[in-house]
């Protein structure tokens, strides 16, 4: 496909989906006919912050990257948890996000800023239809675990069952008692602030990272795209906007790659390796770290694709 016709495919945008995403924009408003309460609010801080560790850690640097290992029951809870962020199934995520990696800020990539634009980037790639399916053997070492394939599938599942129990607790904190669960006070206002409001910001934190991460920041490494560090984007994602670090080097669990490159998402992953959660986490070696060239980007490239390959 030449770029042109390239350009005008991915201008499209599905109609239902579209709508979709503006009804859960939405959805928050609702609460000026609710109210909320401090629940509520509480809920909607916790769910950002967890669910961006979930993301990032799991989506990202597990299912994505295989930066570390874990057993196969606990990489069943953690793609549950992720996808209790409606960020589509895990396997999906993964082998977009591989495209990605591979095509950075080329014609091929699913959402370059640099080709495409901001919207494009930003939100435009999942409304339109070129992304809609999962690619299963772009991440076979994945899909071969049937439960993944199911969840992945059956996608709306951990959502569901997330806002299903918040409605339920917020009856009971909000209303007094689980009858409460439909009613105000009670589980709605929990539903719309405490799920929604909190999923529609962790929908923009995950995709400034797409958007803008390729555009504002500081660049350190030759990665060979257009990718960028900023602090501020990694406090709001808890590590991911030291991106220009993961691109120079994907294999690496720690994305801040200096001391003072804050990176939560890491330093979790780091607590659970201490109670054998997880394992194997792979730090940045000395000779990346200081070294910057594009030889270097594209011979790590190359390795990186390699290993996953043999793996
Ligand atoms: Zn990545
Ligand atoms: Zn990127």
């Amino acid at each position: 496909m030449d770029n042109v016709a390239s350009l005008q495919k991915r201008n499209k945008v599905r109609f239902n989906k579209t709508v979709e995403m503006i009804l859960i924009h939405m959805v928050p408003l609702l609460a000026f006919f609710t109210g909320a309460t401090w629940f509520d609010w509480s809920v909607a801080i916790f769910l950002y912050f967890s669910r961006m560790f979930f993301v990032t850690g799991f989506y990202h640097r597990y299912f994505s990257h295989r930066t570390f290992k874990t057993s196969r029951w606990f990489q069943f809870v953690m793609a549950f948890l992720a996808m209790t962020s409606m960020q589509k199934g895990v396997l999906w995520w993964g082998a977009h996000h591989r495209v990605h990696h591979r095509t950075s800020d080329t014609p091929e990539d699913p959402h370059s800023m640099k080709l495409y634009g901001f919207w494009y980037s930003h939100i435009g790639w999942i409304l339109g239809p070129d992304y809609k399916e999962t690619d299963y053997d772009g991440i076979s070492d994945f899909s071969k675990y049937p439960e993944l394939v199911w969840l992945n599938k059956y996608y709306v599942v951990p959502p569901l069952f997330l806002m299903a129990v918040l409605m339920v607790l917020g009856g009971i904190v909000n209303g007094g008692s689980i009858l409460a669960t439909f009613a105000v006070p009670g589980g709605l206002s929990t539903l719309f602030i405490g799920f929604f409001l909190s999923t529609v910001v962790l929908y923009h934190g995950t995709f400034s990272i797409n958007s803008i991460m390729h555009k504002l920041g500081k660049k350190r490494y030759e990665s060979g795209d257009e990718s960028k560090n900023s602090v501020i984007l990694a406090l709001v994602t808890l590590g991911e906007g030291w991106h220009n670090n993961h691109h120079y080097y994907e294999s690496s669990t720690r994305q801040g790659f200096f001391w003072w490159e804050i990176d939560i998402t890491y330093y979790l992953l780091k607590m659970m390796s201490w109670v054998g959660l997880v394992w194997d986490i792979q730090e940045v070696p000395k000779h990346i770290k200081y070294s910057k060239n594009k030889q270097d980007a594209h011979r790590l490239k190359k390795e990186y694709e390699e290993l996953r390959k043999s793996a």
